[in-house]
């Protein structure tokens, strides 16, 4: 899914609120001359309170199907309203957006051809810049779905952007679980890193995800977060990686200053309570030599 000009990397996590987005921002940190950024988090993105990016430019995101009524071609013979079988037309004949599926059956049907079927706009891409790197980040629009098509549109403007800077590398921020958008994440993925903690449902989660990453045949690898709250899970999370020959590329113990980093718009590695410069250097090693293992990465 990779090409050789650029390597992207995707962070990800079986569920929300593991570390996922804290960790993303710090590896953008210590890789920002030579990597763009990318949130595709489009559900619930928060990469941005952290790296208060200033727009440069955006683009409207089309998708998805809906049918659009032109009232003055319109006989209200009723033949639209009997064949919809999403309830998205009115007894008037207007149609409800949001409840259209754009299966085109009205279209189809409408014997004066008033009804045409035409993209909506399902949301918002922006280019950016941060204090680290170049960044590209969306808004999905309320409502509307296809989160997964528009997190492909990110990836790849992210990844046409490295390609035009000669940056080397994609930092990509996933969503959390195993869906749609998570695959989407993955395209052009050469690495994807999950954020763990060591909890029974966090490990059943993580491992979905790595089944879900070895299916597309990509190199994974494991951040533990808040390591010490269990041992007896952190050692079911090394048992399971040593098995299934996944590197552990950093342990965390819980600190309450990861989250008042948040709070404070920085990056655990500005934050001036934590003192992680030596451990994410070291995590940053272990991630390079993953990425440097069968071609050279441009710096
Ligand atoms: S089928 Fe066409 S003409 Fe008939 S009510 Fe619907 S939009 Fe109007
Ligand atoms: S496209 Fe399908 S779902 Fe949408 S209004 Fe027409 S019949 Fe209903």
């Amino acid at each position: 899914m990779s090409n050789n000009l650029v390597k992207q990397i995707t962070v990800l996590s079986g569920k929300g609120g593991t570390g996922k987005t804290t960790f993303t921002a710090a590896l953008a940190q210590m890789s920002a001359s030579t990597s763009i950024l990318a949130d595709c988090d489009v559900d619930a993105p928060n990469l941005h309170l952290l790296l208060n990016p200033e727009n440069i430019s955006s683009e409207e995101f089309r998708s998805g199907k809906i049918a659009i009524r032109d009232a003055e071609k319109c006989i209200n013979c009723g033949k639209c309203l009997d064949v919809c079988r999403f309830n998205a037309i009115s007894s008037t004949f207007d149609i409800n957006t949001l409840d259209c599926e754009g299966c085109g059956a009205c279209a189809w049907i409408c014997p004066t051809k008033a009804i045409t079927m035409d993209l909506q706009s399902s949301g918002t891409i922006y280019v950016a810049n941060t204090r680290f790197s170049p960044f590209i980040h969306a808004r999905l629009n309320i409502g509307a779905e296809n989160s997964g098509k528009l997190v492909s549109a990110v990836v790849n403007r992210a990844n046409d952007r490295a390609i035009e800077l000669g940056k080397g590398l994609v930092i990509v921020d996933g969503s959390p679980g195993i869906g749609c958008p998570v695959i989407a994440a993955l395209t052009n993925a050469y690495l994807a890193i999950i954020v763990v903690e060591p909890t029974s449902t966090a490990i059943h989660d993580m491992k979905r995800v790595i089944e879900l990453v070895q299916f597309f045949k990509l190199k994974v690898a494991v951040i533990i977060n808040k390591v010490d709250i269990s041992e007896e899970q952190r050692k079911r999370i090394v048992d399971y990686c040593i098995e299934s020959d996944i590197p552990i590329v950093g342990e965390f113990p819980y600190n309450m200053h990861f989250y008042k980093a948040m709070v404070q718009k920085e990056t655990i590695l500005e934050h001036k309570n934590l003192n992680l410069s030596e451990t994410m250097d070291k995590v940053w090693i272990k991630i390079k030599e993953i990425l440097d293992r069968s071609e050279i990465m441009s710096t």
